[in-house]
């Protein structure tokens, strides 16, 4: 397993300077990676991708933006548990990370501003997806479930998968980023997969770039799928990291090539410290356009999706005046599939883009 490191002088490829620089934006929103991942950034580059990912920029302490502009805090129906769609909950069981994406949407967890209740109840939150016919899916999220042990978490999997009526159970990591070793390792994980009864598990990985499918992620993907997992993956798109046709278009035909689907690619949430990180949704939708024309239709499934209070919008036209978004899931049924268009220039800019999001796009 990979070593962590939260000392940003430990890091070889900084210089005084720079690490001056950090030291002032990681007393806000700390800084975490693996030596692996360390291992795969190319340190003579200042502009590497990997780098962007996780080194903490100067950029993150440009002020607004909000801890939580999703409002996730409205759907939490029990301490660690939340219900926003009606088949589906999320149940936050892990508060930690391996490493700590700079564009995090929940970074509130990894701060004293938490408010999402944590650990959560399992036991409580089995009783209460048993008194609601209406779930059929669990998100296991966090943080990253794989930090939890391998026995707690592959117990919580075994309740939540022999319930009746539940399809699926999501795994929701970025372990295969950060340490891919943690599975390669993990005997009692692999074992426990192989052997569930009941609901199909997905492992929902979260690879930004086509270099973090590196040999050792490869052979824990291969693991997972030879355990009757089904692989997919979600990205958000960020600035300096995968914010072009070419790195999009490598991205996606890697993981076809490794079995994972291309699933969801995310528009960065206004959180705060995010700003630069954040690609506005028109120049977002022409990157990920251009990349998917460019690939095979098992390539080019992934959906570019925004995340709001009213539900995730499906971003999936352009018009000479406006950007087409499709409610893919509603909070509200009067929005379920309803169509948006978002005039060009809104659209244009990020921020302007979520003032009105939430409260217009109704
Ligand atoms: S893996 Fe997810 S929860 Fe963890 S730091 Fe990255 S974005 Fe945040």
């Amino acid at each position: 397993m990979s070593e962590s490191i939260t000392d940003i002088e430990a890091i070889p490829g900084l210089n005084p300077k720079e690490i001056e620089i950090i030291q002032r934006v990681v007393e806000f929103f700390p800084f975490r990676a693996t030596s692996h991942y360390i291992s795969l950034i190319d340190w003579k580059d200042p502009h590497d991708s990997l780098r962007k990912v996780v080194v903490p920029d100067a950029g993150e302490l440009e002020s607004g933006g909000d801890l939580d502009p999703s409002r996730e805090k409205n759907f939490y129906v029990l301490p660690g548990m939340q219900h926003k769609y009606p088949d589906t909950v999320l149940l936050l069981v892990g508060r930690q990370c391996s490493g700590y994406c700079r564009y995090c949407f929940r970074k509130r967890l990894f701060l004293q501003e938490c408010f999402d209740g944590y650990p959560p109840d399992v036991n409580s939150c089995i009783e209460y997806i048993r008194d609601h016919p209406e779930v059929r899916n669990v998100l296991l999220t966090g943080g990253d479930p794989l930090t939890l042990s391998s026995e707690q978490l592959v117990e919580i999997i075994r309740k939540i998968a022999g319930l009746p009526r539940i399809e699926a159970v999501r795994i929701g990591t970025r372990m295969l980023s950060w340490d891919p070793g943690r599975v390669i390792a993990d005997h009692i994980l692999l074992k426990g997969l192989r052997e569930l009864r009941g609901a199909q598990i997905y492992v929902m990985t979260h690879f930004v770039h086509s270099r973090e499918l590196c040999g050792e992620a490869l052979e824990a993907i291969r693991l997972l799928r030879c355990s009757g997992a089904v692989m997919c993956n979600q990205t958000p798109i960020v600035r300096g990291v995968n914010d072009s046709a070419d790195t999009m278009e490598d991205l996606f035909n890697a993981l076809v090539s490794a079995g994972v689907s291309p699933y969801y690619i995310f528009q960065i949430r206004p959180v705060v410290g995010n700003s630069i990180y954040s690609v506005p949704p028109l120049e977002a939708y022409m990157i990920i356009k251009e990349a998917q024309n460019r690939c095979s239709g098992l390539a080019a499934r992934a959906r570019y999706v925004i995340s709001l209070y009213t539900g995730k919008l499906h971003v999936c036209g352009l018009t000479d005046e406006h950007l087409v978004m499709v409610y893919h899931r509603a909070t509200f049924p009067q929005d379920r599939g309803r169509t948006i268009l978002v005039k060009r220039s809104v659209a244009n800019n990020s921020i302007e883009f979520f003032r009105i999001g939430s409260n217009l796009l109704r």
